[in-house]
């Protein structure tokens, strides 16, 4: 019975793996795994994916296969089996001769648990063959996105894991992934499995993980400084070229930290050290490209930026997801850049057939949109990933607020462009009919007899596409990632299009000069003592304010705008205006108040 197989579980969790309970969502996983069904589980990093068909190899006994695409993580988990007493081996083109043979052996006589083995060699006949003798009683597949081509790390090799099974007579098959959207998940079910299998999809939230995103000014300098200001502790600089990272590398070397240049293109001994000391040593940074760091279990690194954008959203999650595993406060910071996008838009226009254009380039729209949020980042990042939450204060948005105008208008204008076609179209066609452009296929669907047609002549049309993004990191519109990027409303967008809510949008990505490019302020210096019982008389007015419209403290001011606040003292509304996070709309909202109560302190 199932209740006796999880008694044994949580038994050879203890005595065996020496852990005291299962993470959270792990007894679900392997107690379905126990029971003999195929599984799709969907797990944060370092959320201990890894346990669920460990686990069950040792409390079920039999040969588990298990699939993994990176060699050097396959030796690992062999290592660290071996030391625990579970027989576990794996075969590769790597290993000392003879190695390959002796694993063979051990797994025909039924002595092995666990055996790894990388997928191309997987695809190979002899090698499906030779596994059919042995008797697998279960696929276990690791990094299961690496079957989506529309993921980041397509293997082609992936893809012929569901011919292995047949050859294997279909045994269980249980699938494992960090990040997946739905469009994912469902492209890793339709190419593994022959039926659904059961899904398991654990909260993604890295709660630890702080999310910072900045636009480039003087990328090079933000990265030293943040760096700098982490002395000592180990982390992660990704580039999006391989020359890149050898500058920046240089540059943080110079500047008197312990950094290694990591890229695809270095001969393999210098990849296999610059790896090698930043897994074993402290405080050394790597600056590398995408190539680093898959199946990195270093539990301690404390910080992940991006010197350059990333390519999108899962890519990104994954990446910065390196970070605190431990559980521990980790720091990332992402840039990114009107060069960055044409050059992401430029690698995604030659990356092959239409499909793939079209999805690559509604998920890059999706990060887009991350960066240019206006409210939690979390938020926005878990929605996308079909998780609700509140804001989650760790984020530079909840920390530090944005500056806002009010947007109600334009984006009703959007939203009405995007109704009155039936929600059938994309950003570039409603932009046209917006701008009164008789382009593409306006005239043929008869859009330009529209009222909306032209109501929005008086904008560029990059205005207008930062209006699309800011809807949709507001969750007012929603994509169709795999058809067409199709915009559609939401209950939220409707809302604002019946005039029943306003909508503001962030300030600094709105025309002001070149897109995209906010010059940040440095941090407000720290209150002086004097000042203590000013912030708390600013901090409580906050509060009443917050109550009084039923809103969040933050989404009147941020802390940083109060700590400023106390600091400066403003008089006047234009000296108000002056201060961190404070736009046209919080100006006259907020300015009385708030210069009430600093006059009636220094009163
Ligand atoms: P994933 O593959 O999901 O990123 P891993 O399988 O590498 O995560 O596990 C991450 C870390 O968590 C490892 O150090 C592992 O030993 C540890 N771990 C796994 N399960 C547990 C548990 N139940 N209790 C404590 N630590 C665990
Ligand atoms: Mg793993
Ligand atoms: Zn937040």
């Amino acid at each position: 019975p199932a209740g006796g197989a999880m008694s044994a579980a949580r038994e050879a969790l203890r005595r065996v793996f020496g852990f005291d309970d299962f993470k959270p969502g792990q007894d679900d996983v392997v107690e379905a795994v126990l029971a003999g069904a195929d599984v799709l589980a969907v797990m944060p990093t370092g959320g201990g994916k890894s346990l669920c068909y460990q686990l069950p190899a040792v409390v079920r006994g039999g040969l588990t296969v298990v699939v993994s695409p990176l060699i050097a993580l396959m030796r690992d988990q062999v290592s660290q089996l071996a030391t625990m007493g579970v027989a576990a081996g794996c075969v590769n083109s790597h290993n000392p001769p003879g190695e390959n043979r002796r694993v063979g052996r051990a797994a025909r006589d039924g002595a092995l648990r666990l055996l790894y083995a990388a997928p191309e060699r997987l695809a190979q006949p002899e090698t499906a063959a030779f596994l059919k003798r042995c008797g697998v009683d279960r696929l276990a597949i690791d990094e299961a996105h690496c079957v989506s081509q529309w993921g980041h790390d397509f293997r082609p090799e992936y893809l012929q894991l569901r011919e292995l099974r047949a050859a294997l007579g279909g045994p269980q098959t249980i699938a494992f992934t960090a990040t997946a959207d739905a469009a994912t998940r469902d492209d890793i079910e339709a190419r593994l499995f022959d039926a659904p299998p059961r899904r398991f999809v654990m909260g993604f939230d890295r709660p630890n993980l702080r999310l910072a995103m900045a636009a480039k000014n003087g990328a090079d300098g933000q990265i030293a400084r943040f760096v700098a200001a982490r002395e000592g502790e180990s982390g992660i600089v990704y580039c999006g070229t391989r020359r890149r990272a050898e500058e920046l590398a240089a540059a943080l070397r110079g500047a008197g930290r312990d950094a290694v240049a990591y890229h695809a293109g270095l001969p393999d001994g210098e990849r296999a050290a610059a790896q090698d000391r930043f897994l074993r040593e402290d405080g050394v940074v790597a600056v590398a490209t995408v190539a680093f760091g898959m199946g990195i279990d270093k539990p301690d690194v404390r910080f992940v930026c991006h010197a350059d954008m990333p390519e999108n959203i899962e890519s990104w999650y994954q990446e910065i997801g390196r970070a605190g595993r431990d559980g521990l406060p980790a720091d990332t910071l992402t840039l990114y850049g009107v060069g960055d996008m044409a050059r992401r838009r430029g690698h995604i226009r030659e990356s092959g057939d239409d499909d793939r254009i079209r999805v690559a380039t509604h998920r890059f729209d999706a990060l887009v949109a991350l960066c240019e949020a206006r409210v939690c980042r979390r938020r926005t990042l878990l929605a996308y990933f079909g998780e609700a939450s509140e804001p989650c204060g760790n984020c530079d948005l909840c920390i530090d607020g944005v500056a806002t105008v009010d947007g109600t208008e334009d984006a009703r204008k959007a939203m009405s462009a995007v109704a009155r076609t039936g929600q059938r179209f994309a950003t570039g066609h409603l932009i046209a009919l917006l701008r009164g452009e008789r382009a593409g296929r306006i005239v043929e669907y008869g859009h330009d007899r529209l009222p909306t047609f032209g109501v929005g002549k008086d904008r560029s049309a990059k205005y207008w596409r930062a209006v699309f993004r800011q809807l949709y990191a507001a969750g007012c519109l929603d994509m169709d990632i795999v058809r067409f990027g199709r915009w559609r409303l939401t209950e939220a967008g409707r809302r604002v299009l019946r005039g029943a809510e306003r909508f503001e949008m962030r300030a600094d990505v709105l025309d002001r000069g070149r897109d995209g490019r906010r010059t940040p302020k440095p941090p407000p210096p720290p209150t002086a003592p004097a000042d203590e019982p000013l912030l708390g008389a600013l901090k409580a007015r906050r509060r009443a304010l917050a109550e009084a419209q039923g809103v969040p403290a933050y989404v009147v001011f941020a802390d940083r705008t109060l700590i400023e606040m106390a600091g400066r003292k403003p008089r006047s509304r234009a000296e108000m205006a002056e201060l961190h996070g404070v736009g046209e709309k919080k100006l006259e909202r907020y300015a009385a108040p708030f210069l009430e109560t600093i006059a009636a302190h220094a009163a």
